[in-house]
């Protein structure tokens, strides 16, 4: 056994990159652990000392041992493996985690959560719902995670009786909603060759038997811009290039497909969706008039609309002045933005209706299921070069997360601990209710500001925004700008990292404008879906606005990210925590770098502090002073010159890891189990 130390060092995620400089540089004089048996540490908690290099090294020694998940406390650590692992998920390895008496015992893994979730929804007292979070940056493994975990209850929680058809149909319907929703969500980015661009809380629906009755999902944050804008190396979404390779002679014709032509908006059709081979032609990029050259007529064909109003609404624009409206012809990059529009207006319509008839096909009635499992998989932390709303939306939704893992296992540990008045050098924590306040507060904000220029309707000004931030928000001490950056910009101090957002476009982003005109002509079509899809133009158009009643793009993010605030806290969460070792997706290489900014990132030495600082083990009933008086007597036997292994509380006593192992170990020898009974409530063995 590695030798005891009572009291981790508190570290701030900010130490992190320094420590782990200090340690590449040779520094490890305070390494106790003994470096031959890291990879056997199947717990962070148990490394110590607890500092971002031991943590690291384990986790390096564990990877090339080929062990890919790694208990963090109430944390799993998943470190993407870059490679298929023969065996590691089979259906044998998920009955095995799933009738073990005790799965905790088995080897970490993504199933001893699910197990640990499976096993909970029925409560000892009365049934819970459960909260499977799952986060890491792009190419961690995520979505990888979540459909493991999908199979996992596809498999487990069914009927043993086969006969029972309906449930067999429920498993397939919710594994099949996955290719679909990923072949029209996801995409090949520079980070991951299956990138998911939208974000993803399923919920598996379980009747009263625990068995899978159902499911639904609900979606966030499109990336609809990706059907008309790619960035450099990167492709469209997957389902475009799907129908150019699988579609048939007679599919091509109905759908206008010419057969050897590059499309601009489809580059890298030569890709597989794994990017393994690719090869160095490049896609002819058309010239904007081509479009209206070769294109129109198909268009409205394909539409199904009237030729002359679809050349007309791309074309001219009506500005409406009282009761008069005048026709202005539009600049040929204003004929751009136009087209954009119209293919983004109905990608994004089309992925919700496909989510609806998903949920239709998959969603059982409400009597049949009384408690679910949610699967959260939204996208990771994102700091580009470049970063606009896209980013600052998504970044924002990692803030709520990381408040809500914070709420739920730091402050809460650290509150007890108060309440049962124990003095203590607490683990210090980075609260980031301060930058949450800047981003989503009231009365002035970030995105409070941004929508008052939205509704204010007028041309927007980066400059003038950046004034108007710098003038109500400077009092917050997670903005900053830089002083050399001659773009209008502003720099947000995120619990990861620091992000510098450009201003430019940002307004014109959150007002999402689509022209009247667009909803107008879609209304119009003669194909029926494309027609139900714009039929109750629920869709604010710019047209049809108000003043006062904007539906700006950060305000909808926000209401839908509280609503899943609201179920995440009603529910027990398990946090899984995907690294990705290297930035390449390179199988089994270990970049140290690159993984200390993921640990960095997620407070992932945090969260391993103050999960082996104490643990409560019984209450007052129980403990009374004998018991108070044996603790002593044993633990000072075993260190004399320690006095930080236990605290008694008001009604509880903390425990330290090591005091607890070498408790146990006595209870073996003397077999006292008569006199005191641990009770373990917190860790996994
Ligand atoms: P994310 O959703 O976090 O962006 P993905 O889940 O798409 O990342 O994972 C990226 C790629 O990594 C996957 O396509 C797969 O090839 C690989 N991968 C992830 N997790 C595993 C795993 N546990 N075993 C093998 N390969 C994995
Ligand atoms: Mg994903």
């Amino acid at each position: 056994m590695h030798p005891p130390v009572e009291k981790s060092t508190p570290y701030r995620t900010q130490d992190l990159r320094k420590s782990l400089n200090d340690s590449l540089e040779g520094d490890i004089r305070d390494f106790l652990i003994n470096e031959a048996e890291l990879h056997t540490y199947d717990d962070l908690t148990k490394v110590n000392p607890v500092t971002p290099s031991t943590v690291l090294k384990c986790l390096q020694a564990r990877y090339s041992a080929k062990v890919f998940y790694t208990h963090a406390g109430c944390t799993l650590v998943a470190l993407n493996p870059f490679q298929p692992i023969p065996h590691l998920y089979s259906l044998d390895v998920m009955r095995e985690y799933h009738s073990a008496p005790q799965p905790q015992e088995f080897k970490p893994h993504i199933f001893i959560v699910a197990e640990e979730a499976y096993r909970n929804v029925q409560g000892q007292v009365e049934p819970m719902n459960q909260s499977l979070v799952v986060s890491g940056e792009s190419g961690a493994g995520k979505t990888w995670t979540s459909r493991c975990l999908m199979k996992y209850y596809a498999t487990v929680a069914t009927s043993s009786q086969k006969c029972q058809d309906t449930v067999e149909k429920i498993e397939r319907r919710v594994l099949d909603s996955n290719p679909v929703m990923e072949a029209f969500g996801n995409a090949c980015t520079l980070r991951n060759s299956n990138s998911s661009r939208f974000g993803k809380y399923i919920q598996l629906q379980l009747n009263g038997s625990q068995l899978l009755v159902g499911a639904s999902v609900q979606t966030y944050l499109l990336e609809k811009t990706r059907v008309a804008f790619q960035a450099p190396n990167e492709r469209n979404f997957h389902i475009f290039y799907l129908m150019m390779k699988g579609a048939t002679e007679k599919q091509r014709l109905e759908w206008m497909l010419p057969l050897e032509q590059d499309f601009a908006w489809l580059p890298h059709a030569e890709k597989t969706l794994e990017g393994k081979d690719c090869t160095s032609r490049i896609c002819i990029l058309k010239h904007e008039s081509h479009f209206y050259e070769e294109f129109e007529e198909k268009t409205a064909d394909l539409l199904q609309v009237p030729l002359d109003e679809l050349q007309s609404c791309l074309t001219v624009r009506t500005l409406r002045a009282g009761k008069q409206s005048v026709l202005k012809p539009c600049t040929q990059s204003e004929c751009g933005v136009r087209r954009d529009c119209l293919a983004k207006v109905i990608y994004a319509q089309l992925f919700d209706w496909l989510v609806t008839f998903i949920n239709n096909s998959m969603c059982a009635d409400n009597p049949t299921w009384c408690n679910f499992i949610g699967l959260l998989d939204v996208y990771g932390f994102e700091c580009f070069l470049l970063n606009n709303l896209e980013q600052l939306c998504i970044n924002y939704a990692n803030e709520k997360l990381q408040q809500h893992f914070v709420a739920h296992y730091l402050k809460a540990q650290q509150e007890e601990y108060v309440t049962e008045g124990l003095q203590w050098s607490f683990i210090r924590y980075q609260d980031n209710q301060g930058c949450l306040d800047l981003i989503e507060g009231s009365p002035s904000s970030i995105f409070s500001l941004l929508n008052e220029e939205c509704r204010l309707n007028r041309a927007s000004d980066a400059k003038q925004f950046r004034v108007r931030l710098q003038k109500e928000l400077s009092d917050n001490a997670s903005i900053s700008w830089d002083k050399l950056s001659k773009e209008p910009h502003f720099t947000v101090a995120h619990y990861a990292d620091k992000v510098s957002y450009q201003i430019e476009g940002m307004m014109e982003k959150n007002k999402d404008p689509v022209p009247p005109e667009i909803i107008s002509l879609l209304q119009k079509s003669q194909d029926s879906l494309l027609h139900s899809l714009f039929a109750d133009g629920d869709r604010e158009s710019e047209g049809s606005r108000g003043h006062s009643k904007v539906v700006t793009v950060v305000s909808k993010f926000k209401n839908s990210l509280e609503s899943l605030m609201k179920i995440l806290h009603s529910t027990t969460p398990h946090y899984t925590r995907c690294i990705k070792p290297n930035p390449d997706c390179r199988p089994l290489t270990f970049k140290k770098e690159e993984v200390i900014a993921q640990l960095e990132a997620c407070g992932i030495v945090e969260t391993i502090n103050i999960s082996a600082a104490g643990f409560p083990i019984s209450d007052q009933a129980v403990l009374g002073s004998a018991v108070e008086d044996v603790l002593n007597v044993v633990f000072k036997r075993r260190a004399p010159n320690n006095n930080n292994m236990v605290h008694c509380g008001r009604t509880k006593v903390f425990l330290t890891h090591s005091l607890l192992e070498m408790l146990e170990e006595h209870r073996n020898r003397v077999r006292s189990q008569k006199v005191f009974c641990i009770q373990c409530c917190w860790r996994r063995y």
